[in-house]
C-alpha cells in the first residue's frame, strides 16, 4: 500500500519553503504550457501546480508552472492537490529572499 501524506504537517511545509528559497535563479523560471511543451522538464504537470503569472520564456500572462518545484514535489512523494490544498507557492519568485 502506498504511503501518503493526506496532508502537509508545519514541518513538511518548512522544508517546502525553505527548498523554494534555496533555488536558483534558473530554478526560478515559470513557463506558461505552450514554452513548457518546448522547454519544460519533459513531464506533464497536474493543472494543480499551475497558477496565474508571467511565463519567464515568452512574457505571456495566464498560466505558469514551476518545473523545480513540480520536480520536488515529485521526488518527495507529495501529491499536487494537497499541495494545492496547503496553499503554498505554486509559481516561484525571481527575488531570492
Ligand atoms: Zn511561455
Ligand atoms: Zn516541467
Amino acid at each position: 500500500m502506498e504511503k501518503k501524506l493526506n496532508q502537509l504537517n508545519n514541518e513538511m511545509r518548512n522544508k517546502i519553503i525553505n527548498k523554494i528559497q534555496g533555488f536558483s535563479v534558473k530554478e526560478r523560471y515559470n513557463l506558461c504550457a505552450e514554452c513548457h511543451k518546448v522547454k519544460g522538464c519533459g513531464i506533464d504537470h497536474s493543472v494543480y501546480l499551475y497558477d496565474t503569472g508571467t511565463c519567464d520564456l515568452c512574457g505571456k500572462k495566464g498560466d505558469v508552472v514551476n518545473c523545480s518545484l513540480a520536480g520536488y514535489l515529485k521526488e518527495q512523494d507529495i501529491d499536487e492537490i494537497i499541495y494545492w490544498e496547503a496553499g503554498l507557492p505554486r509559481i516561484i519568485q525571481k527575488r531570492i529572499n
